[in-house]
């Protein structure tokens, strides 16, 4: 017997027509890179991504196309996600801070019809232009007073193709399972891959999100995502604020600590979203001009793990909780948030701290387990660390054009690359990105444990652990360190012994960095984390100084 429920499709397009039905008069705020500030409703954008779907049809764009994006995070980059799937057509976000070479091997692989674009990345686009045959057409997200002298070609404004419009126009029918947005893994190792959203995973993903104990948006929130929605689909908030009617507050190009915390402060933010790097800068920021925070509830941080200093900082200091999240492109992105469980209320500060410091526990629909390298289950006890999987409805199946790849297990999960530990309450624990763990005598050592305690020395800016060759141990920790502004280190073996002591006793003896060297400044990835595979190149042909080497470590 089959139920008798209507089967009504889970698709994107209909999040915007509830707000525009429920929400309408709530506002998206956006930092344009023409440099102002710019407001409009729910109603509206609902109304002129209408248009812009009019117009993408009529440039002959339709049904299964797949249209880029390379902007940052404003109310015309919504507008073209929702313009864009409306019609059929697949978002395609591009990261800007890739090199010119991924990007036109990303948009030849995706194959890519048409690129909507930032006036920022107009000169960008003009140097690889001749390399992108699938590319039809251009538009530019600005109006006709901004538009600019271009070699692209065929190329259109964004507004005037609105106002070309009527908005007469219902998003076209489609099956949940058509593909709905694409973006590509970083690519730390390889080609980046892409990784295909479904109207069906989004749907669900926002749903899940939204959930009380995962982001608890509500309509009477006002968030910020400074994440951009070129990285793992903005977390999905692009989704989830319109879904609750959340106030919108969009950064645009600038994300430095002063930008944001006139943003935070102007539009009275509740909540916001980005990488540790990003509060790095605000927290600064704060100290720097002795500012508060009286509007800010909550920051959900991820993309790399959230550093001790700054749960700190933020709870205790500013009065502001921090959500520690964990996720991937491959995973909608959500895979973990970590919120109390009851019973937990009532810790003390320290043993919340302990628990925060965990990228979290899944919500229902999500499922996780770690393995040893041949794929059987390990203990949750919070101590045995393997390789982490996972598996969900909106989880990676298989990668774009690599459809006849295995890569998900016998039991159906998805080998995220990182190993971590989960404890009897499920809170899971990154340990390391599995390229990344220092394996010392054959013993493992987190590069992120050491990191993470390393940046509360109040000289340390920021701090990276790679595991550099070692003749007796196979592999020993060096520590790479950007010194704050302003530390001296005109003698280093001073702050070396400095970092050293404050480390001890902090982690176990033998996981002590072997030697500290000094940074100008830190390689980052396109999506802000600290690059590994660049600091092991700049570093390969260190050696271990000989007192070092000599050293039996009490053998
Ligand atoms: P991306 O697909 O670029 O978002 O990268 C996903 C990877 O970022 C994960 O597989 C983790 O290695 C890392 N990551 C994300 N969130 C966290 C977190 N909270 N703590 C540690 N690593 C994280």
């Amino acid at each position: 017997m089959l139920g008798q429920m209507q089967k009504t499709p889970l698709l994107v397009n209909g999040i915007l027509d509830y707000a525009a039905l429920y929400h309408g008069e709530r506002e998206i705020i956006s930092r344009l890179v023409e440099g102002e500030i710019h407001r409009e409703t729910y109603a509206q954008a609902h109304l002129r991504a209408r248009k812009l779907s009019q117009s993408l049809l009529k440039l002959g764009l339709t049904q299964g196309d797949i249209i880029a994006t390379l902007a940052w995070n404003t109310h015309r980059h919504l507008e073209s996600w929702y313009a864009i799937t409306g019609i059929g057509a697949v978002y395609h976000t591009l990261n800007p801070r890739l090199f010119a070479e991924q990007l036109v091997y990303i948009i030849n692989h995706a194959a890519d019809k048409f690129i909507i674009t930032d006036l920022t990345f107009v000169p960008l686009l003009e140097a690889i232009a001749d390399k992108l045959p699938t590319v039809k057409g251009f538009i530019i997200m600005t109006d006709e007073a901004h538009m600019p002298q271009t070699k692209l070609d065929p190329v259109y404004c964004f507004e005037s193709l609105i106002e070309a419009e009527n908005g007469d126009f219902d998003w076209v029918a489609l099956d949940e399972n058509a593909a709905c947005g694409i973006c590509y893994t970083s690519g730390t190792t390889g080609q980046p891959k892409g990784v295909v959203y479904s109207h069906r995973s989004n749907v669900i993903h926002t749903l899940v999100a939204n959930g009380a104990d995962v982001f608890a948006l509500t309509s009477r929130a006002t968030i910020l995502p400074v994440v951009p929605m070129f990285h793992a689909n903005s977390w999905g908030i692009a989704f989830a604020a319109p879904m609750v009617g959340a106030k919108m507050v969009l950064p645009g190009p600038k994300m430095d600590g002063e930008s944001l915390y006139e943003l935070l402060d102007k539009e009275k933010v509740t909540m916001s979203a980005a990488v540790p790097t990003i509060w790095l800068m605000l927290l600064q920021h704060l100290e720097a001009h002795k500012l508060s925070l009286p509007h800010l509830q909550r920051v959900l941080i991820g993309g790399a793990a959230v550093p001790r200093m700054m749960i700190e900082k933020f709870e205790k200091d500013y009065k502001v909780e921090v959500d520690h999240a964990w996720g991937m492109t491959e995973t909608s992105p959500l895979g973990t948030v970590c919120t109390l469980k009851a019973g937990m209320e009532n810790y003390s500060f320290e043993e919340k701290m302990q628990t925060k410091l965990k990228q979290g526990r899944p919500p229902y629909l999500i499922w996780l387990k770690i393995t040893d390298p041949d794929g059987k289950t390990l203990p949750r006890d919070g101590k045995t660390f393997g390789n982490l999987k996972i598996k969900g409805p909106f989880i990676l199946e298989t990668y774009l054009r690599e459809e006849n790849e295995i890569v998900l297990d016998e039991e159906g999960f998805f080998d995220t690359g990182d190993i971590a530990t989960i404890d009897p309450e499920g809170y899971m624990q990154i340990t390391d990105r599995a390229k990344d763990i220092v394996k010392s005598g054959g013993e493992w050592i987190s590069s992120i444990e050491i990191e993470n305690i390393a940046v509360g020395h109040a000289d340390i800016a920021e701090a990276a652990i790679i595991g550099i060759a070692h003749p007796k141990w196979g592999e020993r920790p060096l520590l790479i360190v950007l010194p704050r502004e302003g530390v001296d280190i005109s003698t280093p073996e001073k702050v070396q012994k400095d970092i050293l002591a404050y480390l001890e006793g902090k982690i176990a003896k033998w996981w002590m960095p072997d030697d500290i060297v000094f940074v100008d400044s830190m390689p980052h990835t396109a999506a802000g984390k600290i690059q590994k595979t660049a600091l092991r190149e700049q570093f390969k042909d260190y050696q271990w100084p000989p007192a070092i080497l000599a050293d039996d470590k009490g053998e």
